[in-house]
């Protein structure tokens, strides 16, 4: 028995894989599935990161992308993103295009990339597809020079291999980044859904302009149409309830050479936590306030922490580190592209789980050219740190909140209706359901204010809709009573046995007319008279 136990465990293989290995191995979990999601992830990555290079820097967005055939024969393109974003240090460059999980948005801050992973991705498919490395030019605001890389990944060790270097002087004062990339794609099915993605981006971003190039030739481009641009995020410190006891560790570990306080460790490396409640923390943890980091013991560490953790009196996150869009950005992206009737848009106020503050915004879009949603639900429009989410739509929780929580005819909504509703959740940590951030898990807390989001913008919507309602009413009646009043005046005036009070009455009853439409709606005394006259002109 033994023995055979012995050569079943010496038959295994045991071995570790690269970061750069595992995901080009399990290239479908980035969502690189096949040749039309790996087309559309490849622009949207690219595309992601030249916004997030800019609009998160507070500079306002002009990228654009060109996308051009680079093969007779094979189905190969070469795909092109320019921006004028904050650019890229010259000696970063590798690691940022060449090393798997190496990133400048692992910090407590709101930005569209969050796993250092997307333009790796991009390089990696594109090396397994046609081979060629990636190309990048980039500079900053004061640098003298404009810096050229060609190069690839080497999958086995996650590790930048550079073909070719180069500088420049700059002859005119530009800074941003060009990246180009060739893979192998199906572009003829890629397309709708790379269209779909940069309207949907235009939608929350107006204030950039993006223009593409298809191989076609076609031109596609969303101009500017507000200068308006939310206020970049700011880094935060993390809150202690959004911790856990590794990160906790580090923190400790990584303080310099130990010999700070306590107390003073707690103030300075978390948000929340003053002078009192460290304090108060520490007297819980019964550990000395003015015990030095490397004095405490691995059970005190464990004791703090677990006080740390059920402590249950700090101020919420902050929301610094977040930037949601705000109404005047929402309504003027609606606007451009649908042209509604009805408009609203709301930014609520920030909440939190396990400790990471979200901003949870809705907008909801009604008539004009809104498309006429084609099930029982309006048409969703959802998105996350700014980046539209495509994909997964049914197991989204704002879907799941659509379909489940609001009661669509309470708010007199009947399908199909031309209604679209946004939804746009800015968190320092939106809890995706896998590295291809598709979709959006339900957690509780953010289910409960998308919920509220939809139900105030809805709620708006109704308002607007009960009050057309009854104008029409109004209308329906001021027409029918107009048509009485030449017919009563001159009864009147016939009783009264004076022909010529047929006009003074006529006007006295028009006067009441308007009178009694004044109070009951909204509609102007002009629509009125207007409507008295003709007719009058029908009789
Ligand atoms: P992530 O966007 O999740 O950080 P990426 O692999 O997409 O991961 O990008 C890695 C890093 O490269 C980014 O964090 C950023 O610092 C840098 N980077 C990529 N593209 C650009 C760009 N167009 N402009 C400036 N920096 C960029
Ligand atoms: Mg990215």
């Amino acid at each position: 028995m033994g023995a055979v136990l012995m050569s079943a465990i010496s038959e295994e293989k045991y071995m570790s894989i690269s970061p750069a290995e595992f995901f080009y191995k399990y290239r479908e979990v980035a969502g690189f599935a096949n040749p039309v999601k790996a087309f559309y992830q490849v622009v949207k990555e690219l595309i992601d990161n030249a916004l997030d290079a800019t609009d998160m820097h507070g500079i306002l967005p002009d990228v654009k992308i060109s996308i051009e055939k680079a093969d007779e024969v094979q189905e190969y393109y070469k795909i092109t993103v320019e921006d004028n974003g904050i650019g890229i240090p010259p000696d970063v460059v590798p690691y940022a295009f060449g090393k798997v999980l190496f990133s400048s948005k692992y910090v407590m801050k709101q930005s569209r990339g969050m796993y250092g992973l997307g333009v790796k991705m991009v390089v990696l498919y594109a090396q397994m597809t046609t081979g060629r490395p990636v190309e990048v030019i980039t500079s900053r605001e004061n640098y003298r020079m404009i810096y050229y890389f060609k190069l690839r990944i080497d999958i086995n060790k996650n590790e930048p291999v550079i073909i070719e270097r180069g500088a420049w002087r700059k002859t005119r004062d530009w800074h941003g980044t060009v990246v180009s990339v060739t893979i192998e794609g199906d572009w003829g099915r890629a397309k709708q859904r790379i269209l779909e993605y940069l309207s949907r981006t235009s939608i929350i971003t107006p204030y950039a302009n993006i223009t593409l190039i298809t191989p076609e030739n076609e031109i596609i481009h969303y101009s500017r149409v507000t200068n308006a641009m939310p206020k970049p995020p700011r880094e935060s410190k993390p809150h202690p309830r959004g911790i856990d006891l590794e990160m906790f560790k580090t923190l400790i570990n990584n303080n310099g050479n130990g010999e700070e306080p306590v107390e003073e460790f707690l103030t300075s490396n978390f948000q929340s936590i003053g002078p009192s409640t460290a304090r108060a923390i520490l007297n819980l943890a019964k550990i000395d306030p003015y015990k030095k980091l490397h004095e405490l013991t691995e059970s005190e560490i464990q004791r703090l922490f677990n006080i740390i953790k059920s402590y249950d009196k700090y101020k919420p996150p902050s929301a610094t580190s977040l930037s949601p869009l705000g109404r005047e950005v929402l309504e003027a992206g609606l606007k451009r592209i649908f042209e509604p009737e009805f408009l609203y848009a709301v930014t609520r106020s920030p909440r939190s789980y396990e400790g990471n503050p979200f901003i949870v915004e809705a907008a909801i879009s009604y008539g004009g050219n809104t498309p006429m949603s084609p099930q029982e639900q309006p048409i969703i429009l959802r998105y996350a740190n700014r980046v539209p989410l495509i994909y997964d739509e049914s197991t989204d929780v704002v879907t799941q909140v659509v379909k489940e929580d609001v009661n669509w005819e309470s708010y007199m909504i009947s399908f199909p209706a031309p209604l679209a509703i946004v939804v746009h959740i800015c968190s320092t940590k939106i809890p995706f359901k896998g590295v291809g951030k598709e979709s959006i898990a339900d957690i509780p807390e953010i289910r409960r204010e998308v919920k509220l989001a939809i139900m105030e913008v809805t709620r708006e919507l109704k308002r607007y809709l009960v009050k057309k309602v009854k104008e029409k009413e109004v209308m329906r009646r001021v027409e029918i009573l107009a048509k009485y009043i030449p017919e009563v005046a001159r009864s009147l005036a016939i009783i009264l046995g004076d022909n010529s009070s047929k006009n003074r009455i006529e006007a006295a009853l028009t006067r009441k007319l308007i009178e009694y439409v004044s109070r009951r709606s909204n509609v102007s005394v002009e629509i009125v008279n207007s409507i008295v006259k003709s007719v009058k002109i029908g009789v």
